[in-house]
């Protein structure tokens, strides 16, 4: 089968404005010393000329109000955006509202589509997506808690939730629910949408991360109390119980976008190295001179290279087959690229020496951020069980007690497959 990664020139001169305006508009953001109202007049600005260029919400189908690009596109538009933490913001995919957007789209009712999604996609509302709980392991959704219990015509929701992302400053949050809890371990679980003023609801605080400067404005990863939280039944997201199957088609594209912005910040990160090398010289030679040095940029080039066609063929499989039949290239590619990405950005931070660990840098704010990849969207560990299960599906057992490449058991069983040429040879001589 043939993979075609290939792009029209049309598209190629889009990816080109992009990579331009990114680096002279979105990467000042970064820092810009502005209090939230000047902050958000720049960002509404460089939105609407992103929604002039046609290229914002581009996550989603035209059906479902984006502009359907498919995800091998999407990969590449989501490299040059992931390289700065507000391109996303800038162009209206961040996360959790790209995510909750098709999750709306998808399973959402035609009033549900109208009150959240319309005006998510028009950057008017924001969203929070509420799953893990402190007191059970998020890796592990069949254990979570938090509870609806339809009470009339309403949904009162109790339990304990955080690291919803977005939490604090959200309109409108989606929450995974126990409704069922007598059903099987993956029918168990709805998603109610739940407005950010419901009675009952409680902000308690924004968790202090390792990720410290995105986190003003209120972005960060909310703890969020829900007592006796009470919202109208016809707030429930898709159909009841289907909580784990709208999860896996929120997540497994979510996931790939994560990967795709990842593929930026490594490339930021191994310009700064290679620049740095070629600027700094000790032991009488430029550290680009230096054995090490080298052997850090051709790993690092050739890690990137690795994650880049693995992200780009996972986003190929999504488009030509879906995403139910990416799930081993997603995972794959989710614990691959976590650690291209945290591997060359401490390479470039040591080549920087102490410049690097300061924050003169953009360095080690990207360091902080990238150890945060290797938890959310499931930890590398779940994910390596995952494509380690689906592996080992396609094999079987050999018989017996030696492994089927058993040189003497294949050594007998090469000469009795040839034993008569092997005479005939003996005789001639
Ligand atoms: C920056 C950030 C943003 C987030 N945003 C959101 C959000 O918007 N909404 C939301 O609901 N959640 C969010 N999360 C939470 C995230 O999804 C969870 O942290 C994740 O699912 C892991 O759950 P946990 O933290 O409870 O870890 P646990 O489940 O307690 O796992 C702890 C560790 O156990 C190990 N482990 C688990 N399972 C296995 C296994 N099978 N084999 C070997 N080791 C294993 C892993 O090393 C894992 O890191 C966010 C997290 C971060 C860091």
């Amino acid at each position: 089968m043939t993979w075609d990664f290939s792009t029209e020139p049309e598209f190629e001169a889009k990816l080109e404005w992009m990579r331009d305006f990114v680096r002279d508009e979105v990467y000042p953001l970064e820092v810009l010393d502005a209090d939230e109202a000047g902050f958000m007049r720049i960002v509404r600005s460089l939105q609407t000329e992103v929604k002039r260029q046609q290229l914002w919400a581009t996550h989603l189908p035209p059906e479902l109000g984006g502009q359907g690009y498919g995800q091998v596109k999407l990969g590449l538009m989501h490299e040059i955006e992931g390289a700065s933490v507000w391109a996303p913001i800038v162009f209206g995919n961040q996360a959790p509202d790209s995510g909750n957007s098709e999750i709306l789209a998808h399973f959402g009712t035609p009033a549900q589509k109208e009150r959240w999604l319309h005006p998510l996609l028009e950057g008017r509302l924001r969203s929070a997506f509420s799953m893990t709980e402190p007191d059970n392991a998020g890796s592990d959704p069949t254990l979570l808690s938090t509870a609806a219990v339809l009470k009339g015509n309403e949904w009162v929701i109790n339990g304990h939730k955080w690291f919803t992302s977005n939490g604090m400053i959200a309109d409108f949050l989606i929450a995974m629910v126990v409704t069922d809890p007598d059903a099987g371990p993956y029918e168990r679980a709805s998603m109610i949408i739940v407005p950010a003023d419901a009675p009952g609801l409680r902000k308690v605080r924004n968790i202090p991360t390792m990720a410290g400067e995105h986190e003003r404005f209120g972005y960060g990863h909310a703890e969020i109390l829900y007592e006796d939280v009470r919202v109208p039944a016809e707030n429930l997201l898709g159909k009841r119980g289907a909580g784990f199957l709208i999860a896996q088609a929120r997540l497994g594209p979510g996931r790939i976008h994560h990967c795709m912005r990842w593929l930026g910040q490594a490339r930021r990160a191994f310009d700064m190295l290679c620049e740095r090398a070629l600027q700094r010289e000790a032991f009488g030679k430029k550290l680009a001179s230096h054995e090490t040095v080298q052997n850090w940029i051709a790993d690092s080039a050739a890690e990137m290279q690795a994650a880049r066609l693995m992200t780009l063929h996972a986003a190929w499989i999504i488009d030509t087959q879906g995403a139910a039949a990416a799930r081993r290239e997603i995972s794959l590619i989710k614990f691959f690229g976590a650690k291209v990405l945290h591997d060359v950005i401490d390479r470039a931070i040591q080549v920087h020496g102490s410049l690097g660990y300061s924050a003169d840098l953009p360095l080690e704010e990207m360091y902080r951020h990238a150890r945060a990849a290797r938890m959310y969207d499931g930890p590398d560990e779940v994910h390596r069980v995952s494509v380690a299960r689906q592996i080992l599906a396609g094999y079987q057992a050999p018989e017996g007690m030696w492994p089927r490449e058993h040189v003497p058991t294949r050594r007998g069983a090469a000469k009795l497959k040839f034993a008569a040429l092997l005479e005939a040879a003996t005789t001639d001589v």
